[in-house]
C-alpha cells in the first residue's frame, strides 16, 4: 500500500492529523494507497511556507516565473502516460481519454502563463494637467486550490497557471477520493525546479479544505467542486472578506433541432454525455430534441450508448470506466428509479452489471419530464434523458429553465437559431460542437454554477489587486 505525505516548504511530511484516509481503485473496490488527512496545524504550516515564499517568487521577472512554470509542464507531458494511469487507479478514467486530459491541461499551463507575458502588470494613464495615473496589479500573496476528484490532474493545471505567473504561491487541496496523482505532479515540480514553497499540497477531506478556506493569510480560494460545498466555501470567504472563484456543478441542456443529421447528432451527443463515464461537470445531462428527427435522432443514440464497453480503464477498449465510488452510483441510481417510477422508459442500460466496482451502464431514457431528478439533480454519471418537443423555441425555453447556468450546446444549421442560442442562461455556450474553446476563452458561470469571471485577462484580473499610484505633474519643490 503507497503511502501519500504533504509537501510544505519543499519537504514531504506526513500530516499530523490522526485519521488515516484510504484511496480506493473504483474498478476493483481494492484500497491501494493511504494517508493522513491534513489537521489544521498542517493547513497552518502550508500556508505560512506560501506566505515566506511568495515574495521571492514575485521578484522573479515575469519571463523567468513563465519559463519555470513552461519547463514543469514539459516535464508533466513527459510523464502524461504515467498521471493518465494513476487517474486510472484512483477515480477509473480510461487511459487513453486521460492522457489526453492530461496533455490538454498541459497545454492550458502553458497558454495560460504564457499570458502573463502581455498581461499589463503596470499601466500608465495621463491626465489632463499632466497628472499620471499608474494602475499597478500585484499578486495577492499565499492562495489555495481546492480540487474535486473528476480531473485531478487538468484542474490543479487548470487553475494554477495564471496564480503562478501573476506572482502568488500557493496550497493546493485534492479531493481525498483522487489524491495521488496529484502527489505525483508535485514530484515532477520538484524534478522541474520550481522553488520550495512555492506550490505546496495538503492531503485531506473537506475538514482540511474547510481549515484552508478558513485561513487568515489565504488572500484567495480557487474552488472546483459541487454547489453545496461552493456555498460553505463562499461563505468563509465572504466572512473574512478573501476573493473566492468558485467553479461548480452543471446540469447542462442540449438543444437539437430539426434539419440536423440525427445519426451525428446522436453520436456527439452519446460523447458528451457518457465520456468520463458522464462524470464532467459539462456533461449534456438534458436533452431537448426536435420531434421532426426524435425517432431517428434516439435510435441513433440507443446504438451509441450500447458501443460504451463497460471496463476497467487499463485494460485496452475499454470505453467507459466505472464510477468514482458507490455513492456515486447510488446517485446514479436513484435518478434512474425515480424517472422509471415517474413514468420514464429506459431505452438501453439501467442496471448495474454484476461484477465488482462501481459500474453503471450508458443509459438513455425517454418519456421524461421536467419534474424528474434527472432533469433537476446534476446527476453526474453515464445518463442521457431525452424529452421531445414539437419546435425548437421550446426546446430553448425548457432548457433555460434550470437553477444551473454552467454550459449549453445547440445543435442547429438555422442561422437565427445559431443567434438564439447566445440567449441561454449559460457561462459557456457550444453550438454544433462540444468543449471548444482556446486561451482566449472567457466566461463566468450562472446562477448556481459559480462566480467569478475565469480565461483570457479575467484569470489576471482575480489573481491580482490592481493598485492605482496618482503622481501629480507638479512636483513638490514647485510651492516653494
Ligand atoms: P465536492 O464539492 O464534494 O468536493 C470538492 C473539493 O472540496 C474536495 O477536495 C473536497 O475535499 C473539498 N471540500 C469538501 N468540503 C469542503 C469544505 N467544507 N470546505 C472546503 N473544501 C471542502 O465535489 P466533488 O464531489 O469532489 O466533485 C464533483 C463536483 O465538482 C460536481 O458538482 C462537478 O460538477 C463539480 N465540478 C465543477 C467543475 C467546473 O469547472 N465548474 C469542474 C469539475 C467538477
Amino acid at each position: 500500500m503507497q503511502t501519500l505525505r504533504n509537501l510544505i516548504g519543499g519537504r514531504w511530511e506526513d500530516s499530523t492529523g490522526e485519521d488515516v484516509l484510504t484511496v480506493v481503485n473504483p474498478a476493483t473496490e481494492e484500497a491501494f494507497a493511504r494517508f493522513g488527512a491534513g489537521s489544521a496545524d498542517d493547513v497552518d504550516r502550508a500556508v505560512a511556507a506560501a506566505v515566506t515564499a511568495q515574495p521571492r517568487w514575485a521578484g522573479l521577472t515575469v519571463t523567468e516565473r513563465v519559463e519555470r512554470l513552461h519547463t514543469w509542464a514539459d516535464t508533466v507531458l513527459a510523464h502524461a502516460t504515467e498521471l493518465a494511469e494513476l487517474e486510472c487507479r484512483e477515480m477509473g478514467k480510461p487511459i487513453g481519454i486521460g492522457r489526453s486530459f492530461v496533455e490538454g491541461g498541459v497545454a492550458a499551463l502553458k497558454a495560460a502563463a504564457a499570458q502573463a507575458l502581455t498581461y499589463p502588470f503596470t499601466e500608465t494613464v495621463t491626465g489632463p494637467g499632466g497628472d499620471r495615473t499608474d494602475i499597478v496589479r500585484h499578486p495577492l500573496g499565499a492562495t489555495a486550490v481546492i480540487t474535486p476528484w473528476n480531473f485531478p490532474v487538468t484542474m490543479v493545471l487548470g487553475a494554477l497557471g495564471p496564480l503562478l505567473a501573476a506572482g502568488n504561491t500557493v496550497v493546493v487541496k485534492p479531493s481525498e477520493r483522487s489524491p495521488v496523482s496529484t502527489v505525483r505532479l508535485f514530484e515532477l515540480a520538484e524534478l522541474a525546479g520550481m522553488p520550495a514553497g512555492v506550490l505546496n499540497l495538503v492531503l485531506g477531506d473537506g475538514r482540511t479544505g474547510a481549515a484552508l478556506t478558513e485561513h487568515e493569510d489565504v488572500r484567495l480560494v480557487h474552488f472546483t467542486g459541487s454547489v453545496a460545498v461552493g456555498r460553505q466555501v463562499g461563505a468563509a470567504t465572504g466572512r473574512r472578506l478573501r476573493r473566492c472563484v468558485l467553479e461548480l456543478g452543471g446540469k447542462d441542456p442540449v438543444v437539437v433541432d430539426a434539419g440536423v443529421d440525427p445519426v451525428a447528432t446522436a453520436r456527439a451527443v452519446a460523447f458528451g454525455a457518457f465520456v468520463n463515464t458522464g462524470q464532467i461537470c459539462t456533461s449534456m445531462e438534458r436533452i431537448y430534441v426536435h420531434e421532426q428527427i426524435a425517432e431517428e435522432f434516439v435510435k441513433a443514440l440507443v446504438a451509441a450508448a450500447q458501443t460504451f464497453t463497460i471496463g476497467d480503464g487499463m485494460e485496452p477498449g475499454t470505453v467507459l470506466g466505472p464510477l468514482v465510488d458507490e455513492r456515486q452510483r447510488d446517485t446514479v441510481r436513484r435518478h434512474v428509479e425515480d424517472a422509471v417510477h415517474k413514468g420514464a422508459t429506459v431505452r438501453t442500460g439501467g442496471v448495474v452489471p454484476r461484477r465488482p466496482g462501481y459500474f453503471y451502464p450508458a443509459t438513455v431514457l425517454t418519456e421524461v419530464d421536467d419534474t424528474m431528478l434527472v432533469m433537476t439533480e446534476e446527476t453526474f454519471g453515464p445518463l442521457a434523458p431525452v424529452v421531445v418537443v414539437p419546435t425548437f423555441e421550446e426546446g430553448m425555453a425548457r432548457a433555460a429553465v434550470s437553477r444551473f447556468g454552467l454550459a449549453a450546446t445547440v445543435y442547429t444549421d438555422d442561422p437565427e437559431h445559431i443567434v438564439a442560442a447566445a440567449r441561454l442562461p449559460a457561462g459557456v455556450v457550444w453550438v454544433n460542437q462540444w468543449q471548444g474553446g482556446g486561451p482566449e476563452r472567457l466566461y463566468e458561470p450562472a446562477r448556481d454554477s459559480g462566480m467569478g469571471a475565469t480565461g483570457a485577462r479575467a484569470s489576471y484580473d482575480a489573481a491580482t489587486r490592481p493598485a492605482a499610484v496618482h503622481v501629480s505633474a507638479t512636483p513638490a519643490s514647485a510651492g516653494r
